[in-house]
């Protein structure tokens, strides 16, 4: 502790750490029941195509209603799921649920799901995969998987066969967070991705004096285009980032300049109203 804090400082933050530690136990005991109490769901974003701006699909985005904390974002309790077994069950709900309610979207729109790294290590994913597109009768090309380099570090398990087993159902996969943690390109060597998401940490300042996020992303579209995947550019706020990432080729764009990610309601009310278009003659998304 420091001079002059004496015992009364170090209390003060030994204290502070127990009520974060509280505060984490808690919040997990309320996910573990958040299922079965109705507290957990789906919210979806849009993505859209650059060129045509025409919606292609949407991301499904898990949301938490705390009876008492209102909404938990994901970056909180995600992370505790992984810690504590609770992701599995999460994360299963996820797959059923958004395969179900793609499949009675209109069109071919796909939905993209978040899984973890734990999900990709359990040698049961692929089964899961396939009992949701089989109950819902969602095709399985309209389903994409969105994961993070983390996959690659969790040595135990066998992702080269997961790949394999996931293209052999007929899923895309798409590398999320591109260009955040060790991004190593041998990730790319092998693995059978159709897109790479490129983090949105380089579409918040792409658009700064003297940045250096365009160039950047320029080349990352390349890689992408090199290795016939799609690219999507996540975190776009403003009309200048758009532009800037148009005239950069990013295949597809997400983010709050089209829309924050909604209820499945409020998806298929905005379909129904020709808000957002799926197809290249309808109006513009605006
Ligand atoms: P992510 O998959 O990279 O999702 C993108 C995040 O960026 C979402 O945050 C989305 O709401 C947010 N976002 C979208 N457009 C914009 C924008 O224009 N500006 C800004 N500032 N943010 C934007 P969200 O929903 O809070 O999710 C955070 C993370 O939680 C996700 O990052 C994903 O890693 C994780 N997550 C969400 N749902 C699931 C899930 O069902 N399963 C798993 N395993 N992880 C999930
Ligand atoms: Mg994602
Ligand atoms: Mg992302
Ligand atoms: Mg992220």
């Amino acid at each position: 502790a420091a001079k002059g804090g004496g015992r009364g400082r170090f209390r003060f933050y030994s204290s502070e750490l127990l009520q974060a530690a509280e505060d984490r136990r808690v919040l997990e005991e309320d996910l573990r029941d958040a299922l079965a109490k109705d507290q957990i769901w789906l919210a979806y974003q849009p993505v859209v195509d650059a060129k045509t701006n025409v919606v292609t699909g949407f991301e499904a985005l898990i949301r938490w209603n705390h009876p008492e904390r209102g909404n938990i974002s994901p970056a909180l309790f995600i992370p505790i799921a992984e810690e504590t077994n609770l992701i599995g069950e999460l994360g299963e709900w996820a797959l059923q649920k958004a395969c179900e309610q793609a499949a009675t979207w209109p069109g071919r729109l796909r939905v993209a799901v978040n899984v973890s790294p734990i999900q990709f290590a359990n040698d049961l994913l692929p089964k899961l995969i396939e009992g949701a597109l089989s109950t819902s009768g969602l095709s399985p090309d309209r389903l994409e998987l969105e994961i993070t380099e983390g996959v690659f570090l969790q040595e135990s398990s066998d992702t080269d066969a997961m790949f394999q087993a996931l293209k052999k159902i007929g899923v895309r996969l798409a590398l999320d967070d591109f260009g955040t943690g060790y991004s190593s390109l041998g990730y790319l060597r092998t693995a059978p991705f159709d897109k790479i998401k490129i983090d949105q940490s380089f579409v918040r300042t792409a658009t700064e004096p003297g940045s250096r996020d365009g160039a950047i992303i320029a080349a990352i579209v390349a890689l992408a285009d090199a290795l016939d995947m799609d690219t999507t550019a996540e975190g776009i706020e403003s009309l200048d980032q758009l532009a800037m990432i148009r005239d950069l080729n990013v295949s597809h764009v997400q983010g709050y300049v089209y829309s924050q990610a909604v209820s499945n309601e409020v998806l298929l009310e905005r379909l129904q109203a020709g808000e957002w278009s799926i197809s290249p003659s309808g109006p513009a998304v605006t």
